[in-house]
């Protein structure tokens, strides 16, 4: 059996040599063959440099590069379009899912299960600000979606079948988390202490955060539309017991009076109509690229690659000679 560690790395420069000697004699104890896919998500520092460097000195390092910064999710994209492995393993470059749970992460995949996923036991120190962001997206996108992803992570291992499915998948916008629960199969969990980071620093912005947290519920649900149909009905019952209202001051010879209300119901209309456009918006714009049907990313240069075999859906492109 071989086993495939998937690792994204966004201008890592410093933490790429750790992380790798960290997880290779990891890699060795388990006593499989193993490989590891290293993708450099575009980095504009020594990062690639670094990759190269390992991938010459050990045949089994495999690495990628990307012909510009596409996200994470490409990433991982990347990387199960190119692991080989019968147990495919992914986790952050930066040592925040921690390597040793590998070999626990192996046992329960012999034991049968097909997926194993981490699940954050603390969520690491975080300020109150990011805790409440959590709360807020895992909140809304478990009652939009249906899907709980509360302390979900992407330390994930999944089975060479899951892979094969996951790679059917032809949508542009992947949201890794919540479409591998979406895929099903026998699934398990395991609990992890999230490590601080070392080196470096997160590559979150706030701006990330409100796009992956609108692409996830979009992607995931069309109840926000639904949600405008029924703001219209509420606001039709309002208009409704209003105009009785306006039509009895008219009978009675009361019409003057009423500016406030006016102003407010303009004040309503014009925002609640705005939002609706906005979110119809929003879904429109996801059909735009999804329609347009562009690779997840692009591979500009690789060291030591095996080509993926062809799935049934290639979902990138990989420009470089053998
Ligand atoms: N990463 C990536 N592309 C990006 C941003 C991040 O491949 O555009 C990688 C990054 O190098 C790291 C992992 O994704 O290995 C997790 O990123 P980070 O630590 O910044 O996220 P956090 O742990 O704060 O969620
Ligand atoms: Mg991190």
């Amino acid at each position: 059996m071989q086993l495939s560690l998937i690792i994204p790395f966004y201008n890592e420069e410093t933490q790429i040599p750790q992380t790798l000697d960290v997880c290779i004699p990891i890699l060795e104890g388990t006593g499989s063959s193993w490989e590891i896919i290293a993708i450099d998500d575009g980095s504009t520092d020594g990062s690639w440099q670094q990759l190269t460097t390992a991938a010459a000195a050990d045949q089994r390092i495999r690495v990628f590069h990307f012909s510009r910064n596409f996200g994470k999710e490409a990433a991982i994209c990347a990387g199960l379009d190119l692991a080989g492995g019968d147990a495919i393993i992914l986790m952050d470059g930066d040592l925040q899912h921690p390597p040793s749970y590998i070999p626990e992460m192996l046992a329960l995949w012999n034991q049968g299960y097909e997926v194993v996923e981490g699940k954050k036991a603390k969520r690491g120190k975080e300020s109150l600000w990011s805790k409440l962001n959590a709360g807020i997206f895992y909140g809304s996108f478990r009652r939009l979606s249906g899907y709980d992803l509360t302390n979900a992570s992407d330390f994930k291992l999944l089975d060479r079948r899951v892979v094969d499915a996951w790679r059917t998948l032809p949508e542009q916008n992947t949201f890794f988390r919540a479409l591998s629960l979406w895929l099903g199969f026998k699934r398990t969990s395991f609990s992890f202490e999230v490590a601080e980071r070392t080196s470096g620093k997160s590559k979150w912005r706030i701006r990330d955060l409100i796009r992956l947290s609108l692409d996830a519920m979009t992607g995931f649900s069309a109840k926000p539309l639904y949600l405008i149909s029924f703001i219209g009905l509420i606001l039709f019952i309002i208009f409704f017991i209003l105009g009785i209202q306006t039509l009895v001051n008219y009978f009675l010879g009361r019409a003057a009076s009423g500016f406030t209300t006016v102003i407010l119901l303009q004040l309503l209309i014009g925002s609640s109509t705005l939002i609706s456009l906005g979110l119809i918006g929003i879904y429109i714009s996801k059909i735009f690229t999804e329609i347009k049907a562009r690779p997840r990313y692009i591979i500009s240069e690789a060291v030591n690659m095996i080509r993926p075999a062809e799935p049934q859906h290639c979902s990138g492109s990989i420009v470089v000679a053998d």
